[in-house]
Parts: structure tokens; C-alpha cells; sequence
């Protein structure tokens, strides 16, 4: 019979601790901002290998239970998050607001390019298939009360995590940040150390040198503030 020391017990500890860290994938600082160096599977709604083939399991379970999950958004990129942000900053400073208050209105919505999670292609929005769809899909009271996506949530409450996918969003009171998103879910075993990776990422040089409206005015404070509220002020689970 083997018996182990505690010295050989100690040695099979940290070999599996560093086996655990070699299998960790690195992300690029691209890939963590949505602009490239990312793999990604599906055709019109892209997400990470991994994350569609888990996100196809809990499709396929809740059809059993006959609830269609349908995407709604999944991957973003950089790009696209910036159109978006420039379309908004046009509108507010049209409608004679201060760019920090075109600022400060952009984000109690959309994220500023570069921090979306969508751009980790670990994150979905989620809907419902039903026969008519209503005419805006992303608002709480389609998923509250008798909400027309309301079984579909109760569904998610109940097996989501099982299939890996976490709200990132939660209704939990005095959380700060983006308000409550019932449809937002994020597949946390990829998009845990992408989080953690992300943080180091030194936006305001990124955002500094693209396009983007208004970017003198999001200042190291403001980003700071931000990084606390809206990046970090999340579902607990998933940091
Ligand atoms: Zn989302």
C-alpha cells in the first residue's frame, strides 16, 4: 500500500493547481473589447464555441417543457457598440444637452464601446418565441406578473444555472448600475475569467485613441465610477 506524506500530498496539490491554470484560456485585450482575435461559432447570432453548445442544451431542455428560447442579441462588437453610442451622443447634443449629460443619459442603457459584455460572446439577451411577438421585446414587464414571457422566465429561474448561464442584472435592491434585465444571461464559466481579465485593461487609452463622440469628457473618475457601478455592480455569482 502507498502511504503518502504530507510533503508528497502538498507536491499533488500545487501540480493540480497549476494544471488547473494551464488549462485557462488568455484573452486578448482585442478580444476582451470586442474588436477581433476571437473565435466564435453561429451565423447570425454569434457567441463562443462553448457558450452556444451549452445555450443549445437548455434550448433543447426547455422544449421539453415547451418553452421556445429564442436570442435575441448575442455577440456585439466594438463596433457596432460605437454606432450606437455615436447615434445616442448626436441625438442628446441635438437636443441641447452638456455632453456629460448626453453622457450620463447613454449610460443608464448602453454601455460605452469597449465595455459591453456582449462583446465576450459569453453574453445573450433572451425572449420567448411566441405566436405574436410584441413590438418591444427588452422590457421588464414582458417578464414580470403574467408578462408574455413570463412562463419562460420562471423556466430560466428555475433551470438556467443548471445549463451554466447566470442573469447578470439582478433585481436585487440598491444594486447600482444598469437597471434590472430579466433577458440578460452569461455563461459564467468563460465569462468569469474574461471579467477578471477585462479589469485590467487600460480603457482610457483605448477610448481615447477611437472614434468615439464625446470621449474627452469620460474622464478617469467618471471611468473609475463607472467600472465600480455598471461593470462590477453585478449578480454576485458572477465575480
Ligand atoms: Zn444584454
Amino acid at each position: 500500500m502507498i502511504k503518502f506524506s504530507s510533503t508528497t500530498f502538498l507536491i499533488i496539490l500545487l501540480l493540480l493547481s497549476r494544471l488547473n491554470s494551464f488549462s485557462q484560456v488568455n484573452y486578448s485585450e482585442l478580444a476582451l473589447t470586442g474588436r477581433g482575435d476571437l473565435e466564435l461559432a453561429g451565423t447570425q447570432d454569434k457567441l463562443q464555441k462553448e457558450v452556444f453548445e451549452a445555450f443549445k442544451k437548455m434550448q433543447q431542455a426547455a422544449l421539453k417543457d415547451s418553452i421556445s428560447i429564442k436570442i435575441a442579441s448575442a455577440y456585439r462588437s466594438f463596433d457596432r457598440q460605437q454606432e450606437i453610442w455615436n447615434r445616442k451622443y448626436e441625438a442628446y447634443i441635438s437636443e441641447e444637452l452638456t455632453p456629460q449629460e448626453a453622457i450620463e443619459k447613454i449610460i443608464a442603457y448602453s454601455t460605452i464601446p469597449g465595455t459591453s459584455r456582449h462583446h465576450w460572446g459569453t453574453d445573450i439577451d433572451l425572449i420567448e418565441e411566441v405566436v405574436k411577438l410584441p413590438e418591444r421585446l427588452l422590457i421588464e414587464e414582458n417578464y414580470i406578473n403574467n408578462g408574455i414571457f413570463s412562463n419562460f422566465k420562471k423556466w430560466m429561474d428555475k433551470n438556467s444555472e443548471k445549463y451554466g448561464f447566470y442573469l447578470v442584472y439582478d433585481d436585487t435592491v440598491n444594486r447600482r448600475g444598469f437597471k434590472y434585465e430579466p433577458w440578460h444571461y452569461s455563461y459564467k464559466k468563460l465569462s468569469y475569467p474574461m471579467l477578471k481579465e477585462f479589469l485590467k485593461v487600460d480603457l482610457i487609452k483605448l477610448l481615447q485613441s477611437v472614434n468615439l463622440k464625446g470621449n474627452k469628457f469620460i474622464t478617469p473618475v467618471f471611468l473609475q465610477k463607472y467600472t465600480n457601478e455598471n461593470v462590477l455592480d453585478i449578480n454576485p455569482k458572477l465575480k
